[in-house]
């Protein structure tokens, strides 16, 4: 990969040779091999001894959870936050580990309407729950840095599995406690 990335400073007309760039290839490699390691992480690892019993049948949000991912059309970050709840059945999860499961999904090439979706059906297998909902809202660089029109959109997407599917009252309820911070 640092090769690669020698040949790509060369290809944009830079020097690879002069001394600011000299080290640029090996930590350029070291930073995409981080920024993607979700491909190299397994689930099973991360949840394992984080699920408890529980006996709370009532709704555990974890809100502005911080989110970094790279666009799969021009490898270039979308950051923002990420929203995720869900109704227990039985099990619930530590927290912290809701956010290296986010990472998993978001430390790959990805577009944000599939990154909601992994998140939200990976919590479903997990957890079993009687419902999860994942609501993103990003900005993307490829959007801003690129000159086209809307230069402060942020982009929102979300997915609803269970009870937040087909409850419009559970749905109204989460999207109430999102709103609010
Ligand atoms: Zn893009």
């Amino acid at each position: 990969m640092e090769k690669l990335y020698k040949q790509i400073i060369e290809a944009i007309g830079e020097n690879p040779e002069r001394e600011g760039l000299l080290k640029t290839p090996a930590r350029a490699a070291s930073a995409l091999k981080e920024l993607t390691e979700g491909y190299q992480q397994n689930i099973n690892d991360i949840v394992n001894d984080a699920l408890f019993e529980s006996q709370c049948d009532e709704m555990v949000i974890v809100k502005n959870i911080e989110l970094y991912s790279l666009c799969e059309h021009h490898m270039l970050p979308f950051f923002g936050k990420c929203h995720v709840a869900y109704i227990p059945n039985g099990k619930v999860i530590g927290l912290s580990k809701v956010a290296r499961l986010i990472d998993v999904f978001a430390r790959r090439l990805q577009i944000q309407e599939n990154l909601t979706h992994e998140i939200a059906n990976t919590l479903m297998q997990v957890l079993k729950p009687k419902g999860v909902a994942v609501t993103i809202e990003a900005e993307h660089l490829c959007m801003r840095m690129r000159g086209v029109q809307k230069q402060n959109s942020v982009m929102v997407t979300s997915a609803m599995l269970g009870s937040f599917r087909e409850s419009p009252k559970t749905r109204a309820e989460y999207l109430a406690l999102i709103k609010n911070y």
